[in-house]
């Protein structure tokens, strides 16, 4: 089969012809449908060296931690799902046996790391492929009548932005304002989950005159452009603050900046993005009383939640498609920052 690889550090993905992978007891393999190419895996195929080999991901690596597909063969034992049924892959896996595992937070199981259980496409061979092996069926979740195209990025810019939001709804209580930086395939979900969750007023920062277009679109009530003015402006023309939620999609020292500008007393800040930082933290590094948290992707619940507000058109991704051949080209767009909504490569 075809599938998209990570060979060499620092080198683009290649298109490569590897062996079909045939499930273990257990394993269900799916033929994939789509899958989603996310900012993480440029972030993945940014590091150096030195840095790659510290997260220990093998290579090649076959890329794609948003992966929807068809269930087409069983490993022995396998009786939870049945052949030909459209499901999608909960990526941030645990080892499905303690109490956050239990209770569906596998994406904050304590255990996985250890254990070497890895995501799809972020250690483990992902969804850009023709076909894909997922450790359990309990990882598969029926899609049902959702496009697996226009519906596979919610499996992470739908769920990620999901969870952080949900983790934010005591702060986004009516007259409060919510401001999202980074209106690219997390952000311009995040924008229409905090219109259809809550009655915050929504304001979106981006680099460009074009996301600000994209940002007003999906539903923020303001955009503005994400410069040293950013919180002045949002001062004048929405209200003095403070935020009460700043949802920050890209996470470095410039872009924190910004995020502590906006914030103060009892503001959720909420720092989504992988980019670096170097920032105190603290009583004497924060507005009294604010908080920061670094949610990480969703629970398998709520990514059954994301997938009821897509069944009833409250959430929709803007999705630019691409062959399994031109997947490079994905990532070059993802990378230059040209895309607008979620490139997702269908096989
Ligand atoms: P993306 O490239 O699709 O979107 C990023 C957006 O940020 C773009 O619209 C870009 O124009 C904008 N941007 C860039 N610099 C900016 C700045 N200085 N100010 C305002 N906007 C700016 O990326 P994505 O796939 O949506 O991922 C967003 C981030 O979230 C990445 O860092 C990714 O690694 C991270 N991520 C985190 C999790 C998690 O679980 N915490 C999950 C998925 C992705
Ligand atoms: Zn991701």
């Amino acid at each position: 089969m075809k599938a998209l690889q990570y060979v060499e550090v620092g080198k683009a993905p290649e298109v490569r012809e590897v062996p079909t992978p045939e499930p273990g007891p257990g394993e269900v393999r799916l033929k994939v449908t789509a899958a989603g190419a996310c900012h993480s895996d440029s972030f993945v195929m940014g590091l150096s060296e030195e840095q790659y080999t510290a997260f220990g991901y093998p290579l090649p690596m076959t890329l794609g931690h948003e992966g929807v597909g068809v269930v087409d063969a069983l490993g022995d034992g396998v009786r939870a799902v049945e052949l030909g049924e459209s499901v999608a892959v909960y990526g941030p896996q645990g080892c499905g046996r303690c109490k956050p595992c239990a209770e569906g937070s596998e994406n904050y199981c304590p255990h996985a790391a250890a254990m070497g259980i890895t995501p799809p496409g972020l250690g483990t061979d992902g969804a850009m492929a023709e076909y894909m092996i997922v450790r359990d069926p309990r990882l598969l979740i029926p899609l049902g009548d959702l496009d697996p195209v226009e519906n596979v990025a919610l499996t992470d810019a739908g769920l990620t932005p999901y969870h952080a939001v949900k983790g934010s709804m005591e702060f986004l209580v009516p007259g409060s304002v919510a401001v999202v930086i980074g209106v690219g395939g997390l952000g311009h979900v995040a924008v229409q989950m905090l219109r259809a969750m809550t009655s915050a007023t929504v304001v979106a920062l981006d680099v460009s005159e074009s996301k600000l277009e994209f940002a007003r679109e999906v539903g923020a009530h303001h955009a503005f452009l994400s410069d040293e003015n950013a919180a002045q402006r949002i001062a004048e023309e929405v209200g003095p603050g403070p935020a009460a939620a700043v949802f920050d999609f890209v996470t470095n020292d410039k872009v924190l900046d910004i995020v502590y500008a906006l914030s103060g007393p009892r503001t959720d800040m909420v720092l989504v993005g992988a980019g670096a930082v170097e920032r105190t933290v603290g009583l004497l590094g924060q507005p009294f009383g604010s908080r920061v948290r670094a949610p990480y992707w969703g629970t398998r619940p709520e990514l059954m939640e994301v997938f009821e507000l897509a069944r009833t058109g409250q959430v929709t991704v803007e999705t630019e498609r691409f062959s399994l051949h031109d997947g490079p080209e994905a990532y070059r767009k993802l990378h230059d920052g040209e895309l607008r909504g979620r490139a997702v490569v269908v096989p």
